[in-house]
């Protein structure tokens, strides 16, 4: 097989900074991680790709020698493992990019050493928060009531009446799956699947906790504290791993999605990072200039509206939209307020109003001509 690139594997750019490649490196590793699935032997293949790229790109000679001869210069490179790395080597040597990930690492990797015993893992939460612009411009701590599976204090989430671990299942003998033999195209098969005694925990609990009926789990109001980061917006889902569902028996618990939700602002209307407020100004002050006011997220703003504004012009108000939030969940840089201005034009009038405004009518500076009409389209695309 073709080795593939190192950065096409990890899906980070040539020019990723280290905390880039170890995220990403983070990410493969938890997706294909032989405890997420359990005997797929393509997710083995790409979880030790993985290992073997990072062992690469996380070090800065090694991936400088990469860079300059790609994989023929790894060829016998001192200190490259030539990606022949056992599974256990992976973990002794970057489980560390676990640390953060919102589990355990040992919870995680406990019992690998006891052969293909699945470790099992909890459901995924998702729930909706829902967020004013104010919000979202200073990001914003929210608590929300959710009902989940909790670890069952009765029994410390083993599930076993008397607080001890379950047997080992005699069927697989602990290992969690059996074999049994399958006629395929190229003669017998050894098939393997998840013991059905055990169900392919490896253990059997006979003395059942009655609070949780040997689950380890029980449903209960959990108050979660979420801390959303400015700048998100709607339909962004943020992952809070590990504070989802928890599993049966001390498995490794789910993830809790939260799904963004915007609500409507009364004034200001969001464009990405930017805001945009449609400001509807009277003639006189439209032609006379004047001060107004401009609804901001930090209040009310008072700016000046010089003399002879046209309709249709934008003004920008820098640094006052919405925080920008990469793709790492960094925040950084601020996007503007952006001004309409539009002109109201009266569509009643007394006959007083009527009676001043065609006095107007042939003035000379009222009247579009040459030079004036020049300056009015320079002013507005200017
Ligand atoms: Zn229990
Ligand atoms: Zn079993």
């Amino acid at each position: 097989m073709e080795k593939r690139d190192y950065y096409e594997v990890l899906e980070v750019a040539k020019n990723a900074t280290p905390e880039e490649i170890k995220k990403a490196y983070r990410k493969k590793a938890i997706q294909y991680h032989p405890d997420k699935n359990p005997g797929d032997k393509a997710a083995e293949e790409k979880f030790k790709e993985a290992a073997e790229a990072y062992e690469v790109l996380s070090d800065p000679q090694k991936r400088q020698r990469y860079d300059q001869f790609g994989h023929a210069g790894m060829q016998g490179a001192a200190g490259f493992s030539g990606g022949g790395m056992s599974m256990e080597d992976i973990f002794t040597h970057f489980g560390d990019v676990f640390a953060g990930a919102g589990f355990d690492i040992s919870d995680f990797f406990g019992g690998r050493g006891g052969g293909g015993r699945r470790v099992i893992r909890g459901t995924d939460l998702r729930v909706r928060v829902k967020l004013t612009l104010e919000e979202i411009a200073t990001g914003v701590e929210k608590k929300i009531k959710v009902r989940k599976l909790v670890e069952c204090k009765s029994c410390h989430g083993t599930g076993s009446a008397d607080g001890r671990d379950g047997e080992t299942c005699p069927q697989c003998k602990g290992r969690g799956v059996v074999y049994r033999q399958q006629r395929g195209f190229l003669g017998m098969m050894q098939v393997q699947t998840d013991c059905p005694e055990c169900h392919g925990e490896g253990k059997i609990i006979r003395n059942k906790c009655t609070q949780c009926q040997g689950e380890g789990v029980v449903r209960e109001e959990e108050i979660i504290t979420i801390n959303i980061p400015a700048g998100v917006s709607h339909g962004m889902t943020l992952t809070m791993q590990g504070k989802g569902n928890a599993a049966p028996r001390g498995g490794v618990p789910g993830d809790l999605l939260v799904l963004i939700e915007e609500e409507e602002h009364k004034e200001l209307i969001r464009q990405g990072d930017d805001l945009v407020y449609n400001l509807l100004l009277d003639l006189p002050t439209a032609i006379l200039g004047g001060q107004v006011k401009i609804p901001t997220l930090t209040g009310e703003a008072k700016i000046t509206i010089s003399e002879g504004t046209q309709p249709g012009k934008v003004l920008r108000m820098r640094g006052k939209g919405l925080p920008h939030l990469d793709q790492y969940g960094r925040t950084y840089g601020q996007g503007d307020l952006l001004i309409n201005v539009g002109v109201y034009i009266p569509e009643k009038l007394s006959l007083d109003e009527r009676k001043q405004i065609e006095k107007l009518k042939d003035s000379p500076n009222i009247v579009p001509n040459g030079s004036n009409k020049k300056s009015f389209f320079q002013n507005l695309f200017g």
